[in-house]
């Protein structure tokens, strides 16, 4: 899900996913649209040599689109061994539960029935390594998921391939993005990290870069709410409504009601700074 002005280097339109690292493969969901971008990545993450693979959001459910992620698989040899969710919004999760009677492997998320992933977990399929890193923020239980061998981190929502993101009120909470979005500049910033394998958009071949427009970007939104409700939307019937059409008059009206939920998380974020 995506709203504001687009990050600097994204080029759009020409993103169509396919092998970007030696272990990620992304295969495309035909979903695209103002909130889902050119549609949702699905990844397809796999040791060379290895036969067994662990897919990250299977997408909405659409089975041409599972049916082709199970292609992939068994294109290079393999079966999917594990399934996991980044967070559980629908163009992610929707077609978890059909992809697991289609390949027969157990899905993994936080909570939600699922068998439970948490902060520090090591995931280990066919010999590749990942690293859960919980990243709220974008959802309560939004995850992201280093992948060493190929200094990459998965971030699902919670860093896109183009534009920003939405904090999801009230799921989703300013204050916890805003650690998430530190969390993850401390990771790219030693060079552990260096390209973002996001959940819609291209990959990020400048992670340090990306993160810190982000950073930039919620802190200028953020001083953009705080002036428009002194400037009179705190007084409004609906505050957020006319902050949105104040600070979100440049964005299109289909995401508006998208930037409505940041800037309800946004408004709490400062009510509860401010006594
Ligand atoms: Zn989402």
């Amino acid at each position: 899900m995506t709203a504001d002005a687009p990050a600097p280097s994204a080029a759009a339109g020409e993103w169509h996913g396919g092998q970007v690292t030696d272990r990620a493969l992304c295969v495309l969901c035909p979903n695209p649209s103002p909130m889902t971008l050119d549609g949702t990545n699905t990844w397809v993450l796999l040791e060379p040599g290895a036969t067994e693979a662990v897919v990250i959001d299977p997408g909405p459910l659409h089975e041409t689109h599972l049916q082709a992620v199970v292609d992939a698989v068994a294109a290079r040899g393999a079966r999917v061994a594990q399934t996991i969710l980044t967070h559980g919004h629908a163009d992610h999760a929707e077609g978890a539960e059909r992809f697991a009677e289609l390949t027969g492997a157990p899905t993994r998320a936080v909570g939600r029935g699922h068998a439970d992933l948490g902060d520090g977990d090591v995931v280990t399929v066919g010999g590749l390594e990942l690293r859960v890193v919980a990243t709220p923020g974008h959802t309560s239980d939004s995850l992201s998921f280093a992948l060493p061998a190929d200094h990459a981190l998965l971030t699902g929502d919670t860093v896109l391939g183009r534009g920003t993101t939405v904090v999801a009120h009230p799921d989703g909470e300013l204050a916890a993005y805003l650690s998430s979005l530190e969390r993850i500049a401390a990771l790219t910033g030693g060079g552990g990290v260096t390209s973002i394998l996001p959940g819609h958009g291209p990959v990020v071949p400048d992670a340090s870069a990306m993160v810190a427009f982000y950073r930039r970007h919620r802190a200028e939104r953020l001083e953009q709410v705080r002036q428009a409700l002194a400037d009179g939307a705190a007084q409004a019937p609906d505050p957020v409504q006319a902050v949105v059409e104040t600070v979100y008059a440049d964005v299109p009206r289909e995401v508006w009601p998208a930037a409505a939920q940041s800037v309800a998380a946004q408004v709490e974020y400062l009510r509860a700074r401010s006594h």
